[in-house]
């Protein structure tokens, strides 16, 4: 097992990449605690699951937009755990809004989770790993959209963006600590965040075509990244963002 004895915590452990995360990250042998913002059933559930299979798990309720609820989200894991080794900051919405068109409240919200969570789940975390002085792995679930336009979603691009620099400051600011930053950069991948688009078969399909390899990804499979990236197999990996989008950044009509 990659993560025996480890301790790690996934914002928004409940749903799509979060919950493949927290299930593959105990499969590997870490205790795992699941941070839910509204679904309690959802988050109760990987815990079973995680612990039908022999593994431990915590459920902690939290928004990641709090930095009351994250530093609550760290104590509680450090009470019941010990320690923490891993933190994923997933937790992530969209609101499909433009340039033009977003309000202050969709600009708020949605930097307010997908970026301000990142940062202080970083910042919280870090200061859990220095005082413990054995270094640690905070994983940011970034998207294609840290470095690729999406238009009509425009504040997401934004957050995103953002998370791309967090990665790439903080690695380098706590790597004196042994504490590695990376970021993971998903595709298109089935989840609930792209419900609409796959429901609707003409688009699932022109999704499908721009895709090299043909397909939307599965959740397991960005898991497996990070739980490879949280391992001591990735300690000389920080401060950069991999990629897990089928080839599509790369897409070429090939004129
Ligand atoms: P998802 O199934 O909708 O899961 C998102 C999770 O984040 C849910 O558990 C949601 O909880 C939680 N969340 C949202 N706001 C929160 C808050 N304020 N506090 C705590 N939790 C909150 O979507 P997903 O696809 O798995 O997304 C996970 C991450 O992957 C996101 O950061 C997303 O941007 C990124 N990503 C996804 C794709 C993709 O194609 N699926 C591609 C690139 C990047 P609630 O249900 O309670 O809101």
């Amino acid at each position: 097992m990659l993560l025996e004895n480890k301790v790690a915590i996934v914002t928004g452990g409940d749903s799509g990449i979060g919950r493949a995360i927290s299930i593959e990250l105990a499969k590997e042998g870490a205790a795992v605690t699941v941070n839910f913002r509204h679904n309690e059933q959802a988050a109760n559930e990987v815990r079973q699951q995680i612990e039908q299979a022999g593994g431990k798990a915590l459920v902690v309720q939290g928004d990641v937009s709090s930095v009351a609820d994250l530093q609550k989200l760290v104590d509680h894991t450090v009470e019941t755990f010990g320690r923490l080794d891993i933190m994923v900051n997933n937790a992530g919405m969209e609101t499909r809004t433009s340039t033009i068109d977003s309000t202050e409240q969709d600009f708020d919200t949605v930097i307010g989770v997908n970026l301000k969570g990142p940062f202080f789940g970083t910042q919280f975390a870090a200061k859990q790993m220095i005082k413990q002085g054995d270094g640690g792995r905070i994983i940011n679930i970034s998207s294609v959209h840290e470095d690729w336009p999406m238009p009509g979603n425009s504040p997401y691009c934004c957050a995103k963006g953002g998370i791309r620099m967090l990665t790439r400051n903080a690695g380098v600011e706590l790597a004196p600590h042994g504490i590695t930053v990376v970021g993971v950069g998903p595709g298109a991948i089935d989840t609930p965040i792209n419900k609409e688009t796959l429901a609707a078969p003409e688009k699932a399909a022109a999704l499908n075509h721009a895709i090299p390899l043909g397909r939307v990804g599965e959740p397991e499979e960005v898991a497996g990244l990070v739980a490879w990236l949280a391992s001591a197999k990735a300690a000389y990996i920080t401060s950069s963002t991999y990629f897990i989008d089928g080839g599509i950044m790369q897409g070429s009509v090939g004129l």
